[in-house]
């Protein structure tokens, strides 16, 4: 006898298949069977177990393509079970985790291990980068193909620039011999050495090094020429600055490889916001300026930046309190980002719903070649997210994640994932 599950009364929103309608959705063993409006009438199907839809939208679970879950070597901080929870939490039901681990994930044995744990103890899909160079040093490219081979989604140094552009140059064209998009943190260390913030006024009132915008855009400008050079797929992760998103824009006009993301906090926060010295507003790029706040609000609204993605690096809070200088780069994201995003790009207005829900979903999914998610189509795992789009809540610890270093605690927030479902089975409801 199958299992199966209907989701009545909802607004279904799949910008993949271009569906935004009263739709009731029928699961049946894990996998999206029909969608249909006024299914629950059918004869056939009284009796089945439903979940009440009505006022939510009905979306497939988010995408956060930038994750650290710190697993192994920093369990004191996040866990896959820990982390993979406040995904749940968030709406969130694939991640992609980045490799730099202690150790770092740079061989098929590490990949293997980290995806024989994550079947056991991760309550959202999970999917692991390899690194780009062995133990993300930058001097000697890991084995791409056997990476692939073991499962890698991906290929990142992320935490860490690729400094030498031949090197850059030379991963390009094997990673497109084995069809894996690369991940650049883009980050000239030669600009940004010993800096903890943006350059510019708030940061020189406070007396703090600040790292300029250039830092960021002169490596964006980089991949992008070596995206063209060699044809390889380069997105470029958590982009901060107005030139950074122009010179994307630029490069998708010609037609260049290229994707790039936005964390939420970036978009939704600036430099001048950051309150006294508090280290939970630290993170690597930094908040910039609102004019560089605006152009990413802006990219996402245009399609220049695809995908939102929230750079979750979890910190305990010892290390945070070490005072703004000392304190570790990094904020969680996971359990907020869908709600910053619903509070600052669709009840602002910048974002239509069905742009919002391709920037969470459809696009990462289809930047990372995950054909079966990001999408309602009949026939896929039945991952998605019922909305609230209009809960007002208010983020506080204690968190689902084991950290609690975001800057949204305590910050209204309109929206929120009501209920998460991976395979057909609920891993969060309110
Ligand atoms: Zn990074």
């Amino acid at each position: 006898m199958a299992e199966r599950l209907l989701i009545r009364g909802g607004t279904v929103v799949d910008p993949a298949r271009g569906v935004e309608a009263a739709r009731d959705v029928l699961i049946e063993d894990g996998k999206i069977r029909d969608l249909a409006a006024g299914l629950s009438k059918k004869p056939g199907l009284q009796g089945v177990e439903t979940i009440d839809a009505s006022g939510l939208w009905v979306i497939p679970g988010l995408v956060d393509m930038h994750v650290h879950l710190r697993e192994p070597g920093r369990e004191g901080d996040e866990t896959i079970a820990t982390g993979t929870s406040a995904a749940a939490r968030g709406g969130v039901t694939t991640v992609l985790a980045m490799a730099n681990t202690e150790p770092v994930c740079d061989t098929p044995a590490q990949l293997r291990l980290l995806r024989a744990k994550a079947d056991a103890d991760a309550k959202v899909r999970v999917l692991f980068a390899g690194a780009v160079t062995v133990g993300q040093k930058g001097e000697r490219l890991t084995e791409f193909a056997r990476l692939k081979e073991a499962g890698a989604a991906a290929l990142s140094d992320d935490g860490r620039p690729l400094m030498s552009a031949g090197l850059m140059r030379r991963a390009l064209e094997l990673a497109r011999d084995q069809n894996l998009v690369v991940i650049d943190h883009c980050e000239d260390l030669t600009l940004s050495a010993g800096a903890c913030a943006n350059e510019g006024a708030p940061a020189l009132r406070k007396g703090l090094k600040g790292a300029p915008w250039a830092a960021e855009t002169v490596q964006v400008l980089r991949d992008i020429a070596l995206a063209e050079l060699t044809g390889a797929r380069v997105h470029l992760a958590h982009l901060s600055a107005a030139a950074s998103v122009e010179a994307v824009r630029a490069a998708k006009r010609r037609g260049a490889p290229v994707t790039a993301e936005a964390c939420p906090h970036h978009f939704a926060l600036s430099d001048d916001m950051i309150p006294g010295y508090d280290a939970d507003w630290k993170m690597n790029p930094p908040l910039r300026s609102r004019e560089d706040r605006a152009a990413l609000v802006e990219g996402l609204a245009d399609g220049t930046i695809d995908a939102i993605a929230t750079d979750h690096a979890p910190h305990g809070c010892a290390a945070k309190a070490a005072g703004f200088d000392p304190a570790p780069f990094g904020v969680i994201g996971l359990e907020t980002a869908l709600a910053v995003s619903l509070t600052e790009l669709y009840h602002k207005k910048a974002l239509t719903r069905r742009e919002l829900v391709a920037r969470l979903c459809a696009a990462p999914a289809a930047i990372l070649g995950l054909g079966d998610r990001g999408t309602l189509a009949p026939g896929v795992p039945a991952d998605l997210t019922l909305v609230d789009p209009n809960a007002e809540w208010t983020p506080a610890a204690p968190y689902a994640s084991k950290s609690r270093n975001t800057p949204f605690s305590g910050r209204r927030l309109k929206g929120r994932a009501a209920r998460t479902l991976v395979g057909g089975r609920t891993v969060h409801a309110l």
